[in-house]
């Protein structure tokens, strides 16, 4: 687990987030986020919720029952999510991270649901669902 300084930004730049590790980095095939990042598999950083700062704080969007996610307001990109299963957790969107390089995936989530063609040639482990007993 990687400790880390994290920052990052949305795509127009109106939007800033910090947070500091440790940190779980995991890939989610879910349909929910590959529909709202609009990826193919996105990559998720989780760190504490106290650590994590959206400035300025953009308004919460909830869909899904139990998961909450958080997207710049002037451009959309997408920048954090909260999911019931995972109490004390917020996920960074790993796309708008300045560190995304140094962060790597432990975890395929979701993976029963990746599309077919997607073939991510390494030997991480692949949860069938959310992955919340080893995140
Ligand atoms: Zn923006
Ligand atoms: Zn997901």
């Amino acid at each position: 687990m990687p400790q880390n300084e994290i920052t990052g930004r949305c795509y127009c730049g109106a939007t800033r987030l910090s947070a500091s590790g440790p940190a779980s980095v995991a890939y989610c095939h879910c349909t929910d986020c590959r529909r709202w990042t609009g990826a193919p598999v996105t990559a998720w950083v989780g760190v504490a919720d106290a650590t994590v700062a959206l400035m300025p704080a953009p308004a919460p969007i909830s869909v899904t029952e139990g998961v909450t996610r958080w997207a710049c307001p002037a451009c959309g990109s997408p920048l954090a999510a909260r999911f019931s299963y995972l109490p004390g957790q917020t996920w960074l969107a790993m796309g708008t991270l300045d560190q995304a390089a140094s962060l790597t995936p432990t975890l395929h989530c979701y993976a029963g649901e990746a599309l077919p063609w997607l073939h991510i040639a390494d030997d991480l482990p692949r949860e069938q669902a959310s992955g919340h007993e080893v995140l």
